[in-house]
């Protein structure tokens, strides 16, 4: 059974799964949608987060579907396997070779990737847009 931090700032109580006791992190911001929800308690082992509270049910299933789990390639080049290396040089070839770059979407990244993503945009004299401009 999961037993969770019991800090003085804890949450509410609950568990869901395997032994492992749950690190409640206050305030986490959800960067799933543009409203950007910025006071979701979360309920996480060191794979996955068991609970979101606070989070509307699409929230809840951004952050309970997405694991630390290694289920995917580092980076895929034209669908083929790739290092990361290799995929960042096919990158840096491709956003060099653009005219009007656009650095677009973010909505299922996290702060810090969203801040590079703007310094990106920055450096390469291109665009930035989010999916709430649709
Ligand atoms: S998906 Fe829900 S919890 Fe996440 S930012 Fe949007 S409204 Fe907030």
């Amino acid at each position: 059974m999961i037993k969770e931090s019991s800090s003085p700032n804890s949450g509410s109580s609950g568990n869901s799964g395997n032994g492992t006791e749950l690190k409640i992190v206050k305030n986490a911001t959800c960067t799933f949608c543009g409203c950007v929800c910025d006071d979701i308690e979360l309920h996480a082992d060191d794979v996955r987060i068991h609970k979101a509270v606070k989070a509307c049910v699409l929230g809840k299933a951004w952050f309970l579907n997405h694991t630390a789990e290694r289920k995917y390639p580092d980076a895929l080049i034209d669908g083929k396997e790739a290092t990361v290396d290799e995929a960042i040089e096919a990158a840096a070839y491709h956003l060099y070779k653009a005219d009007m770059p656009l650095v677009y979407g973010m909505s299922n990244t996290t702060c810090e990737a969203q801040k590079e993503c703007v310094a990106l945009a920055d450096q390469l004299g291109g665009l930035l847009d989010s999916h709430t401009s649709l």
